[in-house]
């Protein structure tokens, strides 16, 4: 067991002035409305267990003798004493304020949908129709909580006030302490007959459409809020917001970065070589591109203005056209001898991967020089 002194940071000698002191200070620190983590209020329950024994005298002085001091502290009810514990804090400190009876009413919660949009909606915007899962007033009671032609009463127990007073003993001696109404949570009214359709919530799930204009640019991420559109709160209280998050599909060949958009198209080398004109698919339908003879694989095209809409802009970015030259596979044998001819008169030997000509690697000329 922890040496109690140690624990409040105090002397042995310590006054009782300085122990109410040491612990005050430590208490502030630890106070769970301070800090709610438990190992935190653990130390704070153990420095609570060593004030009570430290400022009764008479347990103190059992304690400085050797005795049980946590025998006498855990017969006036141990680790369940702290029941009451914030009350007595709130006597010490002079916390708690002036509670008053809880409105029913409350803020409803703020809620997110997810949209998944197409690159163009999200490009040009677009509008949808949601269709969500909401709380919303019940249209029965139209939030009350009341069945029809009732009214909530005023509690008897607590008279309207919300909140009981207790005297308790605490180590400061007799306290009042207030804590809410058991028997209306708190609301200070009871409703005797609950409407039947929110039991008494005064809102209900239900199906929602809700038109969203999406504008033009958006991304993944984006979030619209649309404000009054979330749920609506306990006792038909105000609702909460609705956002709605922007999830952008992935287009078949279109890739975005920011307002730019990428595309890869595919040439023969001959229409590299020669120059051609060619059509490519665009967000804005079709678009013809000029290649430029001896254009080079890897290269690009830049379409001005057919990239994506910048959000909250009429401008756009630019569609870049990566061009990949392609080598063919397949050569009839008309094409083959073209294509040997082009490369004799090229000076190049083609054709067999094997032949040992002036094409040859410098590793296979270096093999020749040694025999191998
Ligand atoms: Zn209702
Ligand atoms: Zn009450």
């Amino acid at each position: 067991m922890a040496d109690l002194y140690e624990m409040l940071g105090v002397a042995r000698e310590a006054s009782a002035d300085e122990i109410k002191k040491a612990y005050r200070k430590i208490a502030r620190e630890l106070h769970p409305d301070v800090n709610p983590d438990p190992a935190v209020q653990d130390k704070f329950k153990d420095v609570t267990a060593a004030y009570e024994v430290l400022s009764d005298p008479q347990k103190r002085q059992q304690y400085d003798m050797g005795g049980q001091a946590f025998g006498g502290f855990g017969a006036s009810g141990g680790g369940q004493g702290f029941g009451g514990f914030s009350d007595i804090m709130d006597a010490f400190f002079g916390g708690g304020g002036n509670r008053g009876p809880r409105a029913r009413m409350r803020q409803g919660q703020d809620a997110l949908i997810r949209v998944q949009v197409t690159l163009a909606e999200a490009c040009f915007g677009t509008e949808r129709e949601l269709t969500i899962e909401n709380a919303v007033v019940c249209p029965t009671c139209t939030g009350s909580g009341c069945a029809k032609g009732t009214s909530p009463t005023m509690c008897q127990v607590c008279k309207g006030r919300g909140e009981t007073q207790q005297i308790q003993k605490s180590f400061l001696g007799q306290v009042m302490t207030s804590r809410a109404c058991g028997t209306c949570s708190g609301f200070g009214t009871v409703i005797q007959e609950p409407c039947r359709e929110c039991a008494g919530e005064g809102r209900v799930r239900a199906r929602q459409n809700i038109p969203v204009k999406i504008p033009a640019g958006v991304e993944t991420g984006n979030r619209m809020q649309l404000a009054g559109r979330g749920e609506v709160g306990a006792g038909g209280g105000p609702a909460g917001d609705l956002y709605v998050e922007i999830v952008e599909e992935e287009h078949e060949f279109l890739v975005r970065d920011g307002d730019t958009l990428h595309m890869e198209v595919e040439i023969s080398f001959a229409a590299a070589a020669l120059g051609t004109k060619i059509t490519v698919d665009t967000l804005d339908g079709q678009s013809e591109i000029a290649i430029k003879a001896g254009t080079q694989t890897g290269s690009t095209v830049a379409l001005k203005g057919h990239g994506m809409t910048r959000l909250r802009s009429n401008s756009r970015g630019d569609l870049i056209v990566h061009i990949v030259v392609m080598t063919p596979t397949k050569l009839s044998r008309e094409q083959e001898k073209l294509l040997k001819d082009f490369a004799k008169s090229r000076g190049e030997v083609v054709g067999d991967s094997n032949t040992k000509g002036k094409n040859q690697s410098f590793l296979g000329k270096f093999r020749d020089s040694f025999g191998r």
